[in-house]
């Protein structure tokens, strides 16, 4: 029998942390969020659903993006200035090493509470007002709170309640429902597959295969399936199996 070839793209589930870096990606395609800030980037899809969401929640303008995505030489800027001005202990704690940092995947974003001063590298996101009705409503549009404060022994980072990332949107709400952030929802996938019905009806599968044995499954015949590269060896295949 032909052996069929399936290359998934990086997607929406790419783990990156200290453990899991980044490794010769290509740059995302890019757009910008808010037509206010238009230097102020990130993958295409999530930037339409941050704007969608933001939107929703009666935030523009009240809310606004602060850092998205970044090319390595910036972390590493951000890096090596924080180290100068905050010393080791503070860059450690706030700042991804350069190669580990999820802004470099155009995934995610920092955001502020409008103010007159915004401080770059700890924005002011509460968890009430037009910052708590985005946070709310950021799952069903694909975004998770990513650093949690119950979270920092798995995620190595300290809370950081203005970073969102974009996982997309049967993702963030099982990891919502669930409560688990990116690492640990990974690793639930390597156990059992998991299930999701969506507001419209339509039944969502989610399961975890190992990259060497994505040659040998059967690719549905009906419905649409989406991959996603998890950066640590797996992919990840959501499949919508129509409405129950
Ligand atoms: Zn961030």
């Amino acid at each position: 029998m032909k052996s069929r070839s399936i290359a998934p793209a990086l997607g929406a589930l790419i783990l990156v942390n200290r453990s899991h870096p980044l490794q010769g990606v290509p740059c995302p395609e890019l757009a910008a969020p808010d037509p206010a800030h238009p230097h102020l980037l990130m993958e295409r899809r999530a930037a339409l659903l941050l704007a969608a969401c933001i939107r929703d929640a009666g935030a523009r303008g009240r809310i606004v993006p602060v850092s998205g995505w970044r090319s390595h030489k910036e972390q590493q800027e951000i890096w090596d200035d924080t180290m100068a001005k905050e010393g080791e202990a503070f860059t450690r704690q706030y700042v991804a090493f350069p190669g580990c940092s999820e802004h470099e995947s155009g995934l995610a974003i920092d955001l502020a509470q409008t103010a007159p001063e915004i401080d770059f590298i700890r924005p002011e996101f509460p968890y009430d007002g037009v910052c708590g009705d985005f946070r709310r409503l950021a799952p069903r549009y694909g975004f998770v709170e990513r650093y949690r404060a119950d979270k920092q022994a798995i995620t190595g980072i300290a809370a950081e309640p203005w970073h969102f990332r974009y996982v997309g949107i049967p993702h963030a709400l099982l990891m919502e429902n669930r409560r688990l952030c990116l690492e640990e929802y990974i690793d639930l996938l390597r156990q059992q597959e998991l299930a999701c019905t969506l507001e419209n009806g339509s039944c969502i599968r989610v399961r975890r295969l190992d990259v060497p044995d994505l040659q040998n499954w059967n690719r549905p015949s009906t419905g649409t399936y989406q991959l996603s590269l998890d950066n640590t060896g797996g992919v990840i295949v959501t499949q919508w199996e129509g409405t129950l």
